[in-house]
Formats: C-alpha cells, sequence, structure tokens
C-alpha cells in the first residue's frame, strides 16, 4: 500500500477526456517520477490530487484517507504540498517575508500580511523561517527582492515555502522548467538532499529525462491520459512503448 494510492481517476474537460483510467501507487519515502508527452494529462492528475480539481471518477487516498471533496487548504493540512509549473512567490517581498508566509501559515492555520509587521517579536517563526533559509542555502539572501533572484534560486525558496510545512508528500510540476542547465543540476542536487535527509515522500513531473533519471526510483509514464508503463528506471530507457509515445511530440 503505498502512501499516495490513485485508483481508475478520470477526468474530461467538455469533450476532451484528459484522464481516462489511472491508477497510481506511490511508495512512502521514495521519489516517483511522472512523465509523458505534452498534453499528456499530468498537470491535470496532479490538480486532482491536491484539490484544484475534482475527477469525475475514481479515488485519490492519501495515508488510507480519501483527499477527494476536500479543499486545497484541508488537503495541505493533510500533509501534502505542492510546487506549481511557475513559481509562484510574492517578488514584492524579501526572501524572507516569504518564507515567513507559510512559517505562520504551519503555527497558526492562517497567514494575515499584518504578521509580517510583527515579526520581531514572533521569534520561534522567525527563528524556523530563517532556518529553512539555511537548509536552503540562501540565507545571504535573505534581504533581497524575491523578484530579482534567479529562477533557480526562486525555485528553491519555493521549494523551501513548501518544506516549511512539513508535509509529508512534496509535489512538483516541472520544477526545472525554463531554467539554464547551471540552475536544473543545483535543483537536482537540492531534491537529492531532501530526499536524504528528511523524511518524505516526492511526486515530480518532469520533462527532462537528466532530472528524471538522476532523481526517480520509480517511473510511471503518462501517454493521453492512461498510465503506460510502470517500471524501475533501468527498465523505462529501452522501452519501446516509451519511445513510441513520445515519437508523436
Ligand atoms: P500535461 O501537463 O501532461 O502537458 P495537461 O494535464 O496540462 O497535460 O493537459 C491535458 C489535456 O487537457 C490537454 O489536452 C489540455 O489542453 C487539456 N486541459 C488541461 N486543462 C484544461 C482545462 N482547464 N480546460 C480544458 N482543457 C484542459
Ligand atoms: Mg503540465
Amino acid at each position: 500500500m503505498g502512501i499516495l494510492e490513485v485508483k481508475n481517476v478520470g477526468k474530461r474537460f467538455g469533450g476532451l477526456q484528459a484522464l481516462g483510467d489511472v491508477n497510481l501507487s506511490v511508495k512512502e519515502n521514495t521519489v516517483h517520477a511522472i512523465i509523458g508527452p505534452n498534453g499528456a494529462g499530468k498537470s491535470t492528475l496532479l490538480n486532482c490530487l491536491v484539490g484544484k480539481l475534482i475527477p469525475d471518477t475514481g479515488s485519490v487516498m492519501f495515508d488510507g484517507q480519501s483527499v477527494l471533496g476536500r479543499k486545497p487548504y484541508e488537503i495541505n493540512q493533510m500533509g501534502i504540498s505542492r510546487v506549481f509549473q511557475t513559481p509562484e512567490i510574492f517578488g514584492d517581498l524579501t526572501v524572507l517575508e516569504n518564507m515567513l508566509i507559510p512559517c505562520f501559515a504551519k503555527r497558526d492555520g492562517a497567514f494575515s500580511l499584518n504578521a509580517i509587521t510583527s515579526v520581531p517579536s514572533e521569534t520561534d517563526v522567525l527563528e524556523k523561517a530563517e532556518a529553512m533559509l539555511v537548509e536552503m542555502n540562501m540565507a545571504d539572501k535573505r534581504h533581497m527582492h524575491s523578484a530579482s533572484l534567479s529562477r533557480g534560486d526562486k525555485r528553491r525558496l519555493e521549494i523551501g515555502m513548501c518544506l516549511s510545512q512539513e508535509p509529508r508528500l512534496l509535489l512538483l510540476d516541472e520544477p526545472t522548467a525554463g531554467m539554464a542547465r547551471a540552475d536544473t543540476n543545483n535543483t537536482i542536487d537540492l531534491l537529492k538532499e531532501i530526499k536524504e535527509q528528511r523524511d518524505i515522500t516526492i511526486a515530480i513531473i518532469e520533462h527532462d529525462m537528466h532530472v528524471v533519471f538522476s532523481l526517480a526510483d520509480r517511473i510511471t509514464v503518462l501517454a493521453q491520459g492512461t498510465p503506460l508503463v510502470e517500471d524501475d528506471p533501468q527498465n523505462i530507457r529501452g522501452n519501446p512503448k516509451v519511445r513510441e509515445a513520445y515519437l508523436g511530440e
């Protein structure tokens, strides 16, 4: 039994069957990659896991509890955190201010922007945010305007913001999309460190095969809304079905 069990999930947008019949089991403390051509339904699947979309059919169980019908923030409180395809940080805030947001939210169950102005007296939250910036290797950038960070550092900050919520399952949607090679490699190293040092399960959607093969313990290939193959990385590389799915791109 995996920490995440997806059974017979289907999702239709009007006339388009974006997800057909998806079954997926993600084992605890592994990195599970979901790959597949553009339009295969990868982001749709992720949206169904975090409550942004409600599947038409099937079930999604996290640690034995159904996530279906729950609001995104409730699913987040169950222990699932998600990094979106495009970075979602507040560009006008500093790195530290961004990091304070999930730290307050974790402690208080909610966050109001007014909280940032009371930071000097909120030493527990401040210490936690600072510690997370150290872990993310961003302590020297704490007072930088977030908009001026490199793509790789924005992603790093965002991943740190997710981790400060202490999730048991971290979902990443193409975390290296649009990155230069150096930033991509830094992101791979960061995720490897997280995998080694934390008690966490990671499900990652990724287009870049270098990233996939650097990180994944298990790979599911999605094509046209249906899992084509699920296997260990060494068996995915030469799989003719997988090659065929990508040839249509
Ligand atoms: P991937 O992430 O694998 O590239 P998506 O899950 O984004 O694929 O999309 C799967 C299919 O569903 C695509 O054909 C896409 O155009 C369509 N799609 C995704 N989201 C919506 C939506 N909100 N409304 C209508 N069609 C959508
Ligand atoms: Mg996508």
